[in-house]
């Protein structure tokens, strides 16, 4: 017996699923000899990559996780008090360990599918009543990216909404943070909004304004009384935004209560940590009369096919995939997982628990600010609640390098600090601070005496809330662990995640998000970092951007990347605002089209719509493909005014396009740039890549080809690649110093926008390497043609390439059940009692279902799958032939609910056994949907986005 001392375990083993049992196999089903015959079948020769990756070695887990040890150990933990957005927290262990960590909350997919989604259905609409509550507004959404893209999205609401078209002014506050105020002006450029930055007492608004926003508590933590501010704002027929410190307003008049038409803010300081800058959710509160109007996702409460309490997302009329490029925003992937963590921190500690962790914080600001007075500092904020100001004059540095010694950061302008406390503050923090501040001014600390135990609050009563806030039960009943827990738990339990079986979603990519590569996001060397730390703090998370930036440059064949769009759609926006200063920069400021394929995603004409471009949509073919003819006639005919194409490829349809060449050359030719839709970079990895198709620039959606959890509606990342003429375009940012030549304004709040999720895609890559990467793409494309070849005797497959393959997906059509009055929706619904979430739905193509199984499901997984599909054709085939009933039958009553199937009454044409377990193997798997299917019209007629009150719950407990 020979042994191999040097044996690693290789993690592409783990990650990609079918072994070689199961590949002989699916290739004896394809009639092929080696995986890479089926390649050369699929990808077109002429874009084939000549070199394989150049990436390092790969790595085991256990040796990436000891060498990302040593890289973590290079980021300084330092007590944060830079404040600007961005608090330390305390993440409750049970939501740490239940939530945070745990694939069951984290491995969803966004709850398009709501019968086998009310877990986090609920947990959204917690955090909905929260951020209703809180703000004392009347209608909020289920989360945005991020404060400063929150505030845009207002101020382009307000935009859309004006009455007079003229108005072309808003104000913004000079006291908002930095951060948000640039991306207003990213946002505010293609639309000739002229942003009035100033001082919200001396600027006189007139009717010249559409908008106005103000921040409360302000940047610099003076509370203001804005009161004055946004009545005659209003007389003026001004809408006012205000963005708002959502733990403060447990103690200020919420601004809903004094004028203000939209709030926004982050909520990252309900436990959710800063990790250098996210991921963390954003809030968007308005009023009722707004609702059609409001970006993102909204849940609603409706009711089921039986009558019960239900919840799905409301109101989806206003979003890409329906309206395009006159939907609300482009806004697709958004925070939802960080949004559920928030609603569950407010569960966990109810309103009187967030009041006291509010009393403290602002309790512990009043004693650091008298006891600095004591000492002989002038604290210049009259109001606060959290932060106090100080102008330090010529001791600013000596205190800068006292604190540093403490391994203290404060938030430095020239001589002026602001020092922002939050929950983890104590009083031997302030205590220590004082001490810093009095040795500075030569006096010891004992002599000065800090304030008491109790101190009384500097918020004058006008300006104190009374109105109270989280009556629901659901805030008041879950403060023992044992019940948050169980609650937790309970909610989960009701959601179908990757954790029961595969999600085949056509370009979503729900493929395997490993442990290991999940592991590193919650320790504190990522996640307790402010993303304004100094840069000699983070040079650990460097290293990481260093070297992802260099691979994924490697990967896509470009020159650079920026890490800071925090979504595909947010990438997007950022790639097409990069060709656009591009084109300007060169004096083409009227190139100004975007060229558009009808089978492009809602975020591709919403985003371009963004970026202020006119739209034109290039014809498909009948086979699928792009009508080169079509797009060679309307690039040549807006020569003069083209600014570039927004293509997906592999295409939306599943398909290798072999004129893809030829299509950017066209566009080339005619000036514009080409912007690669990334989504389907599953499908290229290795094999080809957009900068050696001719793309300009792409993003990568990191949370579907790189491993980011989708969270149930995000966390994300979008980060863009571009060629080298575009790298001097990349975004900047206000406080962290990442400036290119010619630097656009920012699109997200942080520098890296979700900095600490990129770690999961740098672990991807480093345990993979490059061999791993490529064997990957090829096993998604052998996962989907297998399953082509088993289902396309049964579904129509819509489009495939030159030798009959598809890529990593393919449409199943199913539009010709309609005949005899099967819809989509009801086949997608059946698959939940199989125990499956369905594939995406009636996108490229309505009434079809696109199918991507990813490289990380076995082949026995895939073939559960077929069965089930091939079963459920069967259940048509029963309707077509008349021998099921045309309304009553196992698809239209579907999905069947353990209360239903076990109920005393059972009067349809079909058994209980056929409704819950149709096939042999589901009785293993069984998932039970926890309702009937959902009613979507019955809860938009009549909204409602917050937990409904107690008497109506108590009717839910009783069905
Ligand atoms: C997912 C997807 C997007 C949007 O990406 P988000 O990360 O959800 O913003 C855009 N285009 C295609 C083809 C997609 O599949």
């Amino acid at each position: 017996m020979s042994l191999n001392i040097h044996y690693k375990e290789d993690f592409k083993d783990r990650h990609i699923a079918p072994n070689t049992a199961d590949v002989d196999a699916m290739l004896h089903t394809l009639g092929l000899g080696s995986v890479d015959e089926l390649i050369e079948q699929t990808v077109p020769q002429t874009i084939r990559l000549k070199q394989p990756l150049n990436l390092p070695q790969a790595k085991s887990e256990k040796d990436y996780l000891s060498s990302l040890k040593q890289t973590a150990s290079l980021n300084k933990v330092f007590k944060s008090y830079i404040g600007q957005g961005y608090y330390d927290t305390t993440t409750p262990g049970v939501i740490l360990r239940n939530v945070m960590e745990n694939p069951g909350w984290y491995t969803q997919y966004t709850p398009y599918q709501a019968e086998i989604a009310q877990g986090r259905l609920q947990a959204l609409l917690n955090f909905q009543t929260l951020v209703i509550d809180l703000t004392g507004m009347e209608i909020a959404n289920a989360s945005l990216l991020d404060e400063g893209t929150a505030a845009a999205e207002a101020m382009f609401m307000q935009f859309s909404l004006r009455k007079n078209q003229a108005a072309k002014k808003f104000f913004v506050s000079e006291l908002l943070f930095p951060q948000t105020i640039d991306i207003l002006k990213t946002r505010a450029n293609p639309f000739g909004i002229e942003l009035v930055i100033g001082d919200h007492q001396t600027t006189t608004l007139n009717e010249e304004f559409f908008g106005a926003i103000i921040q409360y508590p302000a940047g610099n933590g003076e509370v203001f009384d804005y009161t004055a501010f946004a009545q005659n704002a209003h007389t003026l027929n001004v809408k006012v935004t205000v963005v708002a410190d959502l733990l403060s307003l447990t103690l200020l008049t919420p601004p809903g209560e004094w004028g203000a038409d939209i709030v926004v803010g982050t909520t990252q300081r309900f436990g959710v940590p800063m990790g250098f800058g996210g991921p963390h959710a954003a809030y968007f509160a308005t009023k009722d009369e707004y609702k059609r109007s409001i970006p993102g996702r909204i849940i609603g409460v409706t009711i089921d096919s039986n009558n019960n309490y239900a919840l799905r997302m409301a109101l989806q009329t206003r979003e890409q995939h329906i309206r395009r490029d006159k939907a609300t925003s482009n806004i697709c992937t958004a925070q939802a997982l960080l949004a559920i963590m928030a609603g569950f921190y407010a569960v966990y500690h109810g309103p009187k628990g967030l009041k006291l962790i509010a009393e403290r914080t602002h309790g512990l600001a009043v004693t650091l600010a008298e006891s600095l007075e004591k000492a002989g500092y002038t604290q210049l904020n009259k109001v606060y609640f959290d932060t106090i100001q100080l102008d330090l004059g010529n001791l600013v540095d000596s205190i800068h390098r006292e604190c540093i010694d403490n391994e203290i950061n404060l938030n430095y302008k020239g001589s002026v600090v602001t020092i922002a406390l939050d929950e983890t503050t104590a009083i031997e923090d302030v205590q220590l601070l004082v001490k810093i501040f009095a040795k500075v001014k030569g006096i010891a600390a004992d002599a000065v005496e800090l304030a008491d135990e109790i101190v009384a609050t500097v918020i004058p009563t006008s300006l104190q809330r009374t109105s109270a806030y989280l009556g629901h039960p659901v805030f008041n009943a879950h403060h023992s662990e044992h019940e948050m827990l169980r609650y937790i738990k309970s909610l989960e339990a009701k959601d179908l995640s990757l954790c029961h079986s595969m999600i085949a979603l056509g370009s979503c990519t729900m493929k395997l998000n490993a442990t290991t590569e999940m592991i590193p996001v919650t320790w504190p060397e990522f996640g307790r970092i402010h993303p304004f730390a100094p840069a000699d703090q983070v040079a650990g998370y460097y290293t990481i951007f260093n070297e992802l930036d260099k691979w994924l440059s490697e990967i896509t064949g470009f020159a650079a990347m920026s890490l800071q769009p925090n979504a595909g759609a947010q990438g997007e926006y950022a790639g097409l605002m990069v060709i656009r200063a591009y084109h300007q920069d060169r004096g083409d400021h009227h190139r100004n089209i975007a060229l558009i394929p009808s089978s492009a995603h809602g975020t591709n004409p919403a985003s371009a719509a963004m970026a202020g471009m006119k739209i034109i949509i290039v014809k498909s073919l009948e086979n699928g493909n792009i009508d080169v003819d079509d797009l060679r006639a309307k690039a040549e005919e807006n020569k003069e005014n083209l600014s570039c194409l927004m293509v997906t490829y592999p295409s939306t349809h599943g398909v290798f396009e072999e004129s893809i060449i030829d299509i950017c050359n066209i566009i080339h030719e005619n000036g514009g740039q080409v912007y690669m839709d990334g989504a389907n970079m599953n499908a290229q990895v290795g094999l080809t890549s957009p900068g050696n198709i001719g793309a300009d620039v792409c993003h990568l959606n990191l949370h579907k080809t790189f491993c980011i959890p989708h969270g149930g509606g995000g966390p994300g990342m979008g980060p863009i690649g571009v060629a080298k003429h575009l790298v001097p375009y990349l975004p900047a940012h206000a406080v962290v110093d990442i400036s290119k030549e010619k630097s656009i304004h920012a699109v997200s709040s942080a520098p890296w926008g979700s900095a600490s999720i990129l770690v999961i895609s740098h672990a991807y890559i480093a345990m993979m390497g490059g061999e791993g990467l490529t064997s990957a793409t090829k096993h998604a494309i052998l996962n989907a043609n297998y399953m082509k070849a088993r289902l396309e005797q049964h579904y129509p497959v819509l489009y495939s390439g030159a030798n009959g393959r598809c890529a990593h997906e393919m449409i199943l059509d199913c539009r010709a059940f309609k005949n005899f009055g099967i819809e989509v929706v009801d086949i997608a619904k059946r698959l939940m009692d199989y125990g499956f979430h369905a594939p995406t739905v009636s996108f490229p193509v309505a009434g079809t279902l696109m199918v991507e199984p990813t490289e990380s499901e076995p082949k026995h997984e895939l073939d559960r799958f077929c069965d089930a599909l091939i079963a459920i054709r069967k259940e048509v085939t029963a309707v077509e032939n008349g021998d099921s009933d045309k309304t009553d039958n196992p698809l239209k009553n579907a999905p069947h609910t353990a209360t239903v199937v076990t109920g005393d009454e059972w009067n349809h044409g079909y058994s209980r056994q056929t409704a819950a377990f149709p096939l042999p193997y589901v009785a293993a798997y069984k998932f039970w949907p926890s309702v009937g299917r959902v009613n979507d019209s019955f809860g938009d007629r009549s909204l409602v986005c917050a937990c409904p009150p107690i008497e109506s719950y108590m009717e839910e407990e009783t069905v």
